[in-house]
């Protein structure tokens, strides 16, 4: 059985960019219903005692497993965005800022690019930044589809179902992937 994990701040630590009303009904409400509802499907299944990512790599792409793919998908990806924003995020220092500045250019189009990639996904998903072989790369994903299903461990995700600003910023999906870059941003650190 999984369970909901602890929130590693305070329901309002994020405010103003992400409203404690937010939070309240997306770590609250939307979340544990994605971590019930994986649970009722693997109940008595193969899948019952196995990890969330075995789950999702033994469900990936078999549209008979589908509902348990979704869920578990959003599961890990919402446990992931609980530690990919913090009210000490922004903008990354240290050797990613160094690796982003190097392939990018500046910050400055980095962040453009992965905002225009996290307005751009139609519909509802998520924005990634992830390293490849040393190279730091943007992508998205479509409902509950993650990258961990293709064996690609993300450093960063931007929720983008509207679920995750609507109450804050209403259709204005831009303003919500822009305060998350610059305000909340919680970077993993980079793999030796
Ligand atoms: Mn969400």
């Amino acid at each position: 059985m999984f369970k909901v994990q602890e929130l590693p701040y305070e329901m309002s630590a994020l405010e103003p960019y992400v409203s404690e009303k937010t939070l309240s009904f997306h770590y609250g409400k939307h979340y544990p219903n994605y971590v019930n509802t994986l649970n009722k499907l693997i109940e008595g299944s193969e899948f019952e005692n196995m990890s969330l990512e075995d789950i999702i790599c033994a469900t990936y792409n078999k549209p008979d497993k589908q509902a348990i793919f979704n869920n578990a998908g959003q599961v890990w990806n919402h446990e992931f965005l609980w530690k990919s924003m913090s009210p000490q995020g922004g903008i990354p220092k240290g050797k990613l800022l160094d690796k982003i500045v190097e392939q990018y250019g500046s910050f400055e189009e980095f962040r453009k690019q992965l905002r225009d990639a996290a307005v751009a996904q139609f519909g509802s998903g998520w924005a990634w930044v992830y390293e490849d072989n040393g190279t730091i790369k943007i992508m998205t994903t479509a409902n509950g589809d993650t990258p961990i299903a293709r064996g690609i461990k993300p450093i960063l995700n931007i929720d983008v179902w509207e679920h995750a600003y609507y109450l804050d910023y209403q259709n204005r999906r831009v303003e919500h992937v822009e305060k998350f870059i610059d305000h909340l941003a919680n970077w993993q650190e980079l793999d030796d």
